[in-house]
């Protein structure tokens, strides 16, 4: 058995005693108050473990905090966690969501899959990459027709001379094809898309299809229509622009102006957002057809079923779910399944805090660790501490 062994140990008030510690088990240091149990795992096990990822991490002595260890470590020491009871230092407004890091992770998928909400007119836009646009390309037959359109938004007659001048010639105004070098453009209209290219679907074009790609975007902020003579029409927008209005769209999910974010004020939920901390043309736009707003007030369960549900709909690659699934089967695990995912800390009991902490160590799958635990079943019923063990 390997162990963790420690000489002349006599941090604070400890007498100076040499210790064998066993690794690969589980290890439980009783005593009475004030005997020194902390002293011993956390302020020179737990400190040892820091100031080595410190030394590992190159960091220059002087800036290492005045260590109070006293004790000679004579073996090596596996990396250690640790988890105090300092639940004072909680942020209490911070949510369960965000401490699991699943508004982060959303905010990723979001980059992907969301559907931006445009401030202008509603219109909830998808982005996509160039990728996303040549795999759809891709996906065609050869020999499938289609038109590489540019929608236009600005009817000004002086946007139109400005595509006449640059020598593009032919647009769709109200679904007729109609060359303006050849006839007027007509009074009134609708809908105006300019018709960049007419395309056949083959093996030698995708060069072609990019090279359009890239002239979108300086000429029509990468606002794409492919429509195939069949019929069917799809819609591409390279850049956050607004593919109906072309206002700009949001980059990044914006915080709640009213609340700054925090979600509360005095522990009474912000009247803008509802306590859910962004902007509401945030909450208002989707991913995976869901609202913002709804995701947020999922609990975990749900979470995880939408998760699943979606998974292989939008192939969500594995990679991505893996981590988060372990720590929603965690939380499960601890009961902690049912409290959504925009719950304050504040608004947790002092044993629902304690599985919290306990969720964030264990929920990231390491192995070979050395975990440190300060009276972790403190405010946990007898039933929760007979599963924790
Ligand atoms: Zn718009
Ligand atoms: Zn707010």
């Amino acid at each position: 058995m390997n162990y963790l062994k420690l000489q002349e140990v006599s941090t604070h008030n400890l007498k100076g005693f040499n210790l064998d510690i066993p690794l690969n088990t589980f290890v439980v240091i009783t005593g009475p108050s004030g005997s020194g149990k902390s002293s011993l795992a956390f302020d020179t096990i737990a400190q040892l473990g820091k100031e080595k990822l410190l030394q590992i991490l190159n960091y220059d002595k002087e800036f290492f905090p005045l260590s109070s260890i006293k004790a000679k470590l004579i073996s090596s020491l596996p990396p250690v966690i640790g988890l105090s009871q300092g639940i004072k230092e909680w942020y209490p407004y911070k949510t369960f969501g965000e401490f699991l890091f699943i508004v982060q992770f959303l905010e990723t998928l979001f980059i992907k899959w969301g559907e931006y909400k445009c401030f202008g007119c509603g219109y909830l836009n998808k982005i996509s990459s160039f990728e996303d646009t040549i795999s759809y390309y891709k996906t065609l037959k050869n020999g499938t027709r289609f038109y590489f359109l540019l929608p236009v938004f600005e009817y000004s007659p002086k946007a139109l001379e400005y595509f006449v001048s640059q020598g593009y010639t032919k647009f769709f105004i109200d679904g007729k094809e109609i060359d303006l070098s050849e006839e007027e453009i007509p009074s009134k209209f609708k809908e105006i898309y300019l018709i960049l290219d007419r395309m056949i679907k083959d093996e030698k074009s995708i060069e072609r299809f990019v090279e359009n790609l890239r002239l979108s975007l300086s000429l029509n902020q990468g606002r794409i229509v492919l429509k195939l003579l069949d019929g069917e029409s799809k819609f591409f927008n390279l850049k956050t622009v607004c593919l109906k209005c072309g206002n700009y769209l949001f980059t990044k999910w914006y915080k709640c102006k009213q609340c700054n974010g925090l979600g509360y004020k005095e522990r009474i939920p912000c009247k803008a957002c509802k306590g859910l901390k962004f902007d509401n043309i945030v909450l208002a736009s989707k991913l995976f057809g869901k609202e913002i707003r709804e995701i947020l007030k999922f609990d975990l369960k749900e979470f995880k079923s939408f998760l699943k549900e979606n998974k292989k709909k939008y192939s969500i690659p594995e990679d991505w779910l893996n981590n988060i699934f372990y720590k929603l089967e965690l939380a499960d695990f601890l009961g902690l399944s049912d409290i959504p995912l925009s719950t304050p800390v504040f608004k947790l009991s002092l044993g629902q805090r304690k599985l919290l902490e306990i969720l964030l160590i264990f929920g990231i799958n390491f192995t070979q660790c050395l975990y440190v635990l300060d009276e972790p079943s403190l405010g946990l019923d007898l039933e929760t501490k007979e599963k924790l063990l």
